[in-house]
């Protein structure tokens, strides 16, 4: 019998998030080894009592509001937070504990302002791989703080099981950044991304109540009101998607968008809740669609067309921030996709990307991913030759419109640099979670806005103080300065003189104390 959620809530005094912590408790203790051994805390990090003073002495603070180093200063932390800033020679007292960053830089932490923390970069989901799942889902909280990533903003998760990771990474069970996040993505049916969890899996419909799905998929107006309602507890935005084209491959790529009721609907409740709107768009449709509502920040960018200077600069009033995830469309960008690679994808930016990507998934990957979960991705990519794109959707083969992909490459880069130079907010983050997208590697974001033609200056505020803001969260975090949480990340180089130093943090604080140091 299918279990009722009315017995769990109503009858057993327990409600979802207690059932999916005892479930999900007992699974990772009990049945699944490695669990908690794969992701826990070194012991080996030196303890902080974050109720006394502490001082980082001798740090090069990068400060990432003005793109400089502040030489020879001296962070003191209290409670979580900085408390202090000032000069080496200014006199310590003695009795302060400190540590010696012996000339290292101290970046504020990063922050990941679009990912999918709870989806695990795989093309296919099997019930008996669920451990494989869990174990992945808990590793990328880990290599959020591995990488320097101390905040993370989740654009669409299995809200039950996000909140059950969250206790855990509060109780400090688990390392994991800070996570703001929106449940589901609040889709229409048939509209982005318009892959049901039952087609990838037969467990899901099951499973759903007590996990959550990353879509909602609201067939009536009936279904958004109590989507809506429900969807918006705890959350910290709305998270829409506007696109008209289908970001898979599949032969009619139209797919069904909100009508203005919705939206109308929409607007309404997030004016009424004080809830920020996030649109995922890749078309120039849903461009010109959106750029006339109050949302706050468009996730990915224009795939399909190139924008116009009056419409950069009309856009650029709007004071809409962009995240543009450049990597995502690299991700799946490869010579596979067409039989004859198109010429106007012919290009020694596309083709260098390209070989960067080989690169990744072949080189570096398998420090971010499960080796079955990788190993299926790459395979999967093969059903572009096999299949063809225009078949795919029909087999329930899921793979992405490569003009999508590609186009991001193409026309969003250019978009990108027409957008920055106007002056609006661009935030970073990559859309981890997708396949080939693993956590743990923002940094291929930050290094392909390098070779778009960003400055070092430019990626680093974006991945700190921009992405803070783009998260209503600049009075807390985003830069070292009095009062914001001791989020930080210590690097051996300066980060502004090469981006390619953010691959490697030596040490990270979250809240003041140490979660991660290569000892
Ligand atoms: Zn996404």
């Amino acid at each position: 019998m299918k279990p009722s959620l009315d017995i769990i809530e109503n009858n057993q005094g327990m409600d979802r998030r207690q059932f999916m912590k005892y479930a999900l408790a007992a699974a990772s203790t009990a049945s699944i080894p490695n669990i908690s051994g794969c992701a826990a805390f070194s012991s080996k990090l030196p303890p902080i009592n974050l109720k006394r003073p502490f001082i980082l002495k001798n740090a090069r603070i990068i400060d990432v509001i003005q793109g400089i180093v502040l030489n020879n200063y001296c962070i003191q932390m209290l409670n979580g937070k900085i408390s202090t800033i000032f000069p080496n020679n200014e006199a310590i007292d003695p009795s302060i504990e400190s540590m010696d960053m012996k000339g290292q830089y101290v970046c504020p932490g990063l922050i990941d302002a679009h990912c999918h923390a709870t989806i695990t970069s795989v093309f296919a989901f099997h019930f008996f791989q669920g451990w494989r799942h869990l174990r992945q889902q808990e590793a990328n909280f880990r290599l959020c703080i591995e990488s320097g990533v101390t905040t993370i903003r989740d654009v669409g998760a299995m809200r039950w099981v996000l909140e059950w990771y969250i206790e855990r990474i509060n109780d400090e069970w688990i390392p994991g950044p800070r996570v703001v996040y929106c449940n589901a993505m609040l889709n229409i049916k048939g509209g982005h991304p318009e892959v049901n969890p039952t087609d990838i899996s037969y467990f899901a419909n099951a499973a759903k109540p007590f996990i959550g799905i990353p879509t909602v998929n609201f067939a009536s107006t009936e279904e958004l009101k109590s989507a809506l309602q429900s969807n918006t507890q705890r959350a910290s935005f709305i998270k829409l998607t506007v696109d008209s084209i289908s970001a898979f491959c599949k032969a009619n790529l139209k797919i069904p968008e909100y009508t203005d009721e919705h939206l109308k609907m929409i607007l309404e409740c997030a004016e009424k809740k004080s809830l920020p709107i996030v649109c995922h768009n890749m078309d120039k449709s849903g461009f010109d669609r959106m750029v006339n509502y109050p949302i706050h920040s468009l996730e990915h960018i224009v795939t399909d067309a190139y924008l116009t200077d009056k419409e950069v600069s009309d856009f650029a009033k709007k004071n809409i921030a962009v995240i543009p995830t450049l990597a995502v469309g690299q991700s799946f960008s490869s010579h596979e996709m067409f039989d004859v690679f198109p010429k106007k994808y012919q290009t020694d930016f596309i083709e260098n990307e390209i070989k960067i990507r080989h690169h990744y998934l072949t080189k570096e990957s398998h420090k971010h991913i499960d080796a079955s979960f990788h190993k299926l991705n790459m395979n999967t990519m093969k059903y572009y030759q096999t299949v063809g794109c225009q078949k795919m959707w029909d087999k329930k083969i899921f793979l992405g419109n490569p003009n999508k992909t590609l186009g991001l490459l193409k026309y969003g880069t250019e978009n990108l640099k027409k957008l920055k130079d106007a002056g609006v907010l661009i935030g970073v983050g990559m859309d981890a979670g997708m396949p080939f997208c693993y956590f743990g590697s923002l940094y291929r974001e930050l290094e392909l806005l390098s070779r778009v033609g960003f400055s070092n200056k430019e990626i680093l505020r974006a991945a700190t103080y921009n992405n803070a803001k783009i998260l209503n969260m600049s009075n807390e975090i985003g830069d070292i300065s009095k009062g914001k949480f001791a989020d930080l990340v210590v690097y051996d180089k300066n980060p502004l003189d090469d981006i390619r130093v953010c691959r490697s943090p030596k040490m990270v604080f979250k809240e003041g104390k140490v979660v991660f140091a290569t000892l």
